[in-house]
């Protein structure tokens, strides 16, 4: 279905970005990954992802807290690649604190790395896809986008000012083959709510597992957790032609989180 396309997608050396980029890959399309982490283990991804899918997979480390080097991401991706036909904004980072107690630095990283980084990456890689008149950009918010919770005033500003501007870039793309909307996961079991489970733990006196079940029992319906797979469905599903009238949308996949 992607056969000769390529995507970029931020925050792809774990979690959601990884299962995307698994997804897409799936159906031949070639990856620029991005993200922090060991250098060896995303070599053996950017492999796996070459050797498992047979498509071109790069990697590039630019910090989503830098315009700079997000510049440089998108430019090189153009360079390798060609074009970029999908852009999925993945990179994200988390820190609970009332607001009263939540430090100026972890406020203003969260709004780089989850909001202002969307802007950037789309700003520059948006010439490319009005170009080629075909276009994805796919931006991972949250719940947070839809709905608040307590201890976390910097995620749910960034997460609901990602979907106003996944709803910016949907209006003025319109009718030129490029489409834009946001996927709100509900709670998916990746390293970024790791720290909430085993603060959950220590706070409960439980083990791991029954932390994880007393979260779900208080946000998710559903009581299980969405998983990585599910998204990367998701995000094929809206690089399908059946998609192509789906623009400027926030996508909820969230067990039933904000039907409550
Ligand atoms: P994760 O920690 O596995 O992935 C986050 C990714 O962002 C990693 O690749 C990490 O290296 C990258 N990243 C962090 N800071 C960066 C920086 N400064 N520059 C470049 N890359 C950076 O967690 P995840 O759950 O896969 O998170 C992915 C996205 O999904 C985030 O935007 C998150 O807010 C969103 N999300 C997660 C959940 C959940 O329950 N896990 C729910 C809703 C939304």
């Amino acid at each position: 279905m992607l056969k000769g396309k390529s995507a970029l997608i931020t925050g792809s050396t774990s979690g959601i970005g990884l299962g995307i980029a698994q997804a897409l890959a799936g159906q031949g399309c070639n990856i620029m990954l991005n993200g922090l982490g060991d250098p060896k283990k995303i070599e053996i991804t950017r492999l796996g992802l070459e050797t498992g899918f047979g498509i071109n997979a790069g990697y590039h480390g630019a910090d989503m807290t830098r315009p700079d080097e997000i510049a440089e991401l998108v430019k090189t991706t153009v360079a390798v690649f060609g074009s970029i036909d999908i852009l999925v904004n993945s990179a994200g980072i988390q820190h609970t604190a009332s607001i009263g107690e939540f430090s100026p630095e972890r406020w203003a990283a969260i709004i780089a790395i989850n909001l202002s980084s969307s802007f950037y990456t789309t700003h520059h890689a948006l010439p490319a896809m009005l170009r080629s008149g075909w276009g994805r950009i796919i931006n991972i918010a949250s719940v947070h986008g839809l709905v608040a919770s307590i201890n976390k005033a910097a995620y749910v500003s960034a997460k609901h000012g990602l979907v106003g501007l996944t709803k910016v870039i949907a209006l003025e793309t319109a009718g030129s083959g490029i489409t834009s909307n946001a996927i709100c996961p509900g709670w998916t079991r990746t390293e970024l709510i790791e720290p909430q489970i085993v603060a959950r733990a220590q706070a409960l006196g439980v083990d791991i597992e029954e932390a994880g079940r007393n979260m779900l029992a208080e946000k998710q319906p559903s009581q299980q957790f969405v998983t990585i797979e599910q998204l990367g469905q998701m995000a094929l599903f809206l690089c399908s032609r059946a998609a192509d009238q789906i623009t400027g949308t926030a996508i909820p996949i969230d067990g039933g989180w904000t039907a409550q």
